[in-house]
């Protein structure tokens, strides 16, 4: 298969989401048993490590690095080395976080918010903001913090959102089987 699609720009695009299979069925089948592995994402940049899963995650949200068409740090060209050589991690617990990944996807949306809560220094002069975006973000924000159920500790009511979307698009559901779906599972709880 082509890999052009890792510089396809629309990362919801066919090609794109097929590509992303691709590859995770790629590092799957050539490091058997990891846990973690590095991440090819454009912020991870091959020198953080993830589960697959999260990996998957990643590569939706913030695309392939441009350049990564042979996969040599996932086992491409490595198949008859040894496997001591190859870029794996096991017996590591896999660590998820939900919440956190969310909440670098809002700093990311609303940059003041990581400022102010970052870099306190008093000669800053906070740059002003809008009344709208911050209600917004503070809307959000409440969400991230809201436990989904009394007692959750896995996921917030933002997470689960961006969770159930980000399976709508991986699996491609169409908007009809997605709202049924989610009116199911709201019904059941
Ligand atoms: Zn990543």
């Amino acid at each position: 298969m082509s890999r052009r699609w890792i510089q396809n720009p629309n990362r919801c695009a066919d090609e794109y989401l097929d590509g992303i299979e691709d590859f995770i069925e790629f590092a799957h089948r050539h490091n058997p048993g990891a846990t973690k592995i590095c991440c090819p994402c454009m912020r991870c940049n091959n020198t953080l490590w993830e589960t697959i899963e999260n990996v998957g995650f990643h590569l939706v949200r913030n695309g392939m690095i441009e350049t990564y068409s042979i996969w040599n740090l996932h086992g491409e060209q490595l198949d008859h080395v040894s496997s001591s050589n190859a870029t794996r991690m096991d017996n590591v617990e896999p660590i998820v976080d939900y919440n956190d990944q969310v909440i670098d996807i809002i700093q990311d949306a609303f940059p003041f918010a990581s400022t102010n809560i970052n870099y306190e220094r008093e000669d800053d002069v906070p740059a002003p903001i809008d009344s709208a975006e911050f209600e917004q973000y503070e809307k959000l924000l409440k969400n991230v913090n809201q436990e989904l159920y009394p007692g959750c500790e896995s996921f917030s009511v933002l997470t689960a959102i961006v969770e159930l979307m980000h399976g709508k698009i991986k699996y491609r559901m169409s908007n009809i089987v997605a709202i049924t779906f989610w009116e199911f599972s709201r019904e059941c709880f």
